[in-house]
C-alpha cells in the first residue's frame, strides 16, 4: 500500500485527546502504522539522568500516533480531504485532493 502521509505534511488528528489539532509530520512510521505529529499526543516521562544526557526528570515528549487517526490537510485549499493518487506527466505518482482536484507534491 502506498504511503499516503509523508514527513512535512501538515495533517490533522481525528481521533483521541488532540483531535482536532493540526500539527507537522515529524516521522513516519510505515511498518508500524505509526507517525509523530509535532506538538500532538505529548506525555509526560520520567528520565534518570544518564551520562551524555544532562536533562533529567520529567520531560514531555510527543507520543506517536496512529496513522488512521489522523488525516492530510491539503496545502492548497486546506481541507482535511480524502486523498487519492494520480500520476504527473513525467510519471511521478503523487497524492491528489479529492476535495479541490490537485495534485500535491
Ligand atoms: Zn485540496
Amino acid at each position: 500500500m502506498a504511503q499516503k502521509i509523508h514527513k512535512g505534511d501538515t495533517v490533522v488528528i481525528t481521533k483521541g485527546r488532540d483531535r482536532g489539532k493540526q500539527g507537522e509530520v515529524q516521522r513516519v512510521y510505515p511498518k508500524d502504522g505509526r507517525l509523530f505529529v509535532e506538538g500532538a499526543n505529548m506525555v509526560k516521562r520520567s528520565r534518570k539522568a544518564q551520562p551524555g544526557i544532562s536533562q533529567a526528570g520529567i520531560i514531555t515528549m510527543e507520543a506517536p500516533l496512529s496513522i488512521s487517526n489522523v488525516k492530510l490537510v491539503c496545502p492548497l485549499c486546506g481541507a482535511a480531504a480524502r486523498m487519492g493518487f494520480t500520476f504527473l506527466n513525467d510519471g511521478k505518482k503523487v497524492r491528489l485532493c479529492k476535495k479541490c482536484n490537485q495534485p500535491i507534491e
